[in-house]
């Protein structure tokens, strides 16, 4: 009988880190700088196509083209809001998808991307947590997303950033997909890679302490994390991670992170719920947390969807909100809300989530939020 090789999975170059690449490079024979000049068709030039990277030598493109290539999210859906925002709906398999959001502006233009598919942390006023989770992203799949927005935004190696910062604030908790996480924010900061600033590159989580101190070991970005709530008692209901890490925890965990990585301060996002956590007195109690302390506050209002048993509060609450905790000494904005039109605003993102491993916190979530060092 002829004997048919195995068809080899090609390796995917897209999220491969620097030392990563060498070693690829090292096995097909090839010297540690190629990994540079790969980088640099990669993330600089924005090239994904083997054949036009034409520096590097022929039989070694030959090789790399057998063995590699760069395997990008594809693009299900695309809408622009009136706004400008634009929304992606990306494939992660035959029955899953996942979103990515661009917000331009008038000095920048953010990028917020998912870090997995579906989220299994169960916020109560969010619509991704409707969805129940599905899996983690790849490294390549997050990163893949700064590139796809670049490239569909009609990025040019000679012109200006379209893509000057990123916030992984769309489907998932970044810190429960931490390895997958991690490698993809370097490159996003790596000189040889998107070159963002660490100011400039946003993760928000809902409060993984322990995830929080590993984060503060590895890596300085900038850390948002969502409050939501002045008392354990309510964000126990709106954040149910928060019976597993109390508020106490999570605040000390954020100002060791700013001590360590010598950061501004910590963005608390706070979502305006009517009547729910919206009243002065709730507002003094939240500067009563964060007064003194490295911390700004950004208020969002809320964005309903489908089933919510919320409703948004009204402006002038928000406005009274934000004036007692800039009397309490804190820092605080009122996030404007993009993309209302599209479903694209925050926590209005639900990509596409037909199998959930799980639905609610429970054993299966241990797995799912595993740190790997
Ligand atoms: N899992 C991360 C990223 C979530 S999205 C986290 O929890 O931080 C970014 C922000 O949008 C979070 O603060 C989240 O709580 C908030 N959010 C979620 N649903 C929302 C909604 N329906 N309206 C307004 N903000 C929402």
């Amino acid at each position: 009988m002829a004997h048919t090789p195995a068809p080899v999975e090609r390796t995917n170059l897209l999220g491969l880190s620097p030392a990563q690449l060498e070693g690829f490079c090292a096995r097909l024979g090839a010297q540690p700088f190629r990994a540079r000049q790969l980088m640099n068709w990669l993330y600089k030039r924005g090239c994904s196509d083997i054949e036009q990277m034409t520096d590097l030598a022929k039989d070694f493109r030959a090789k790399l083209a057998d063995r590699a290539e760069v395997r990008l999210p594809q693009i299900i859906t695309a809408q622009r809001s009136a706004d400008g925002c634009c929304k992606w709906l990306l494939r992660a398999d035959a029955s899953q998808a996942y979103e990515m959001v661009y917000i331009p502006e008038a000095d920048r233009g953010t990028l917020c991307i998912s870090s997995q598919v579906g989220c299994a942390l169960d916020c109560s006023f969010c619509a991704t947590a409707q969805q129940g989770f599905n899996r983690n992203l790849t490294t390549a799949e997050i990163v893949g997303q700064v590139w796809l927005a670049n490239r569909e935004l009609g990025f040019h190696p000679a012109g200006d950033r379209i893509v000057t910062n990123v916030v992984l604030m769309g489907m998932g908790e970044p810190l429960a997909n931490f390895r997958n996480v991690v490698p993809a924010m370097r490159i996003m900061l790596d000189d040889l890679g998107f070159d963002l600033s660490r100011r400039r590159v946003t993760l928000s989580t809902s409060g993984l302490v322990p995830q929080i101190y590993k984060l503060a070991e590895v890596i300085n970005v900038a850390l948002a994390v969502s409050l939501h709530a002045p008392d354990d008692a309510l964000r126990n209901e709106l954040v149910p991670i928060n019976r597993r890490h109390p508020i106490s925890e999570l605040l000390e965990a954020c100002w060791h992170y700013i001590d360590e990585q010598n950061g501004r301060s910590v963005t608390f996002e706070y979502v305006m719920l009517d009547g729910i956590n919206d009243s002065p007195a709730q507002a003094r109690a939240v500067a009563r947390l964060l007064a003194g302390h490295p911390a700004k506050v950004n208020l969002i209002p809320f964005n309903p969807f489908p089933g919510t048993i919320y409703q948004r509060s009204p402006e002038a609450v928000i406005g009274r909100f934000r004036d007692e905790l800039l009397r309490g000494g804190v820092m605080t904005t009122v996030r404007r809300t993009r993309g209302e039109d599209i479903d694209a605003a925050c926590g209005q993102l639900v990509g596409s989530v037909k199998d959930r491993v799980i639905v609610r916190l429970g054993g299966k979530m241990r797995s799912a939020m595993q740190v790997h060092p």
